[in-house]
Parts: C-alpha cells; sequence; structure tokens
C-alpha cells in the first residue's frame, strides 16, 4: 500500500520498501470501498443496479464472498511521487494491507467485479436463468419422484 522510495532513488534514512510497493501503481490508495450486504430482493438489486449507474463506482464480491461498494478516488496524501505523504501518521487501514496479500500481490481474486450497469445485468440476468433452470429440473424430479409413489 505504501509508496516509499525506491531502489536506486532511496537515501539514506529511506523506509524500506517491499519489492511489490516498488513495482505497483499504489492500487491501494486509489480507492475507498466499504462492505455491503449480499443483494437478496429485487430491491437489493435495484439498489446496485443504481450505484453502478454512477462513474467511479464499482461494486466486488471478494473471494469470501462478500459484497463491497467501491468509489474510485485518489487519497489525496498519495504525492506526485508515488509515496504517501502521511507515512508516521497513515491510518491503521493501510498500515494493516500486506504487499503480499493485497490486490497487486494476488492478482483479482474477487468472485464478481462489476464496474458498470451492463456487467451487472449481464450477471443479474445468467444468475436468474440458472435459477430458473434448476427450478426446472427440482420440479422434474419431484414429479418423477411422485409418480414413483403412485406406482409403487
Ligand atoms: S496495492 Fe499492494 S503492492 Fe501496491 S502499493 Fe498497495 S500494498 Fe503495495
Ligand atoms: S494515507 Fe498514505 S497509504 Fe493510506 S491511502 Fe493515503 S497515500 Fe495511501
Amino acid at each position: 500500500m505504501i509508496r516509499l522510495p525506491q531502489a536506486g532513488f532511496a537515501s539514506a534514512d529511506a523506509i524500506e520498501v517491499h519489492h511489490n510497493c516498488a513495482r505497483c501503481a499504489a492500487h491501494c490508495c486509489h480507492y475507498v470501498a466499504t462492505e455491503i450486504d449480499p443483494p437478496t430482493s429485487a430491491r437489493d438489486i435495484d439498489i446496485i443496479r443504481w450505484y453502478l449507474m454512477h462513474p467511479g463506482v464499482r461494486v466486488y464480491v471478494d473471494a469470501e464472498g462478500c459484497w463491497f461498494l467501491q468509489f474510485a478516488s485518489t487519497c489525496r496524501y498519495l504525492g506526485d511521487d508515488g509515496r504517501c505523504g502521511i507515512y508516521e501518521t497513515r491510518p491503521q487501514i493501510c498500515r494493516d494491507l500486506q504487499p503480499t496479500a493485497c490486490e497487486f500481490a494476488l492478482g483479482p481474486g474477487d468472485r464478481h467485479y462489476f464496474t458498470c450497469l451492463e456487467e451487472f445485468d449481464q450477471w443479474h440476468d445468467e444468475r436468474q436463468r440458472l435459477r430458473r433452470q434448476r427450478g426446472r429440473k427440482r420440479d422434474r424430479a419431484v414429479a418423477r419422484n411422485g409418480r414413483r409413489g403412485v406406482e409403487g
């Protein structure tokens, strides 16, 4: 997360930079995100669609299945040199992110990442289609078992 002096530019009092951060464009300093409830109703779906109508707003589902609302916004303390301008007093959330367990290190590990309405609608339509398909299979199985019961 922290953009620190890179090899070749580091001064004697420079803080050691993790090699991942040295190669990264400070992905973690360009957004804020907050967890939201997974959508369980038509109204929830409608609200997520509304979120995604706004440029810079994204919704993602992480590897554990938790849903997040993300806003693209660059931290005002990220310097032009790519370093944190308030390193000593940066928030705990910035300290907690490990350069070996961040989006740069792990890549896009999310289950879903929606950057616009069309991507979300496509996913939702497909989910509805699969649900209908599963429902039909279930109905057929119930009907088959029912017939066996009658025949038996
Ligand atoms: S996203 Fe990871 S590698 Fe990039 S600056 Fe943040 S912690 Fe370092
Ligand atoms: S406080 Fe520093 S480390 Fe945290 S997001 Fe801002 S620039 Fe990045």
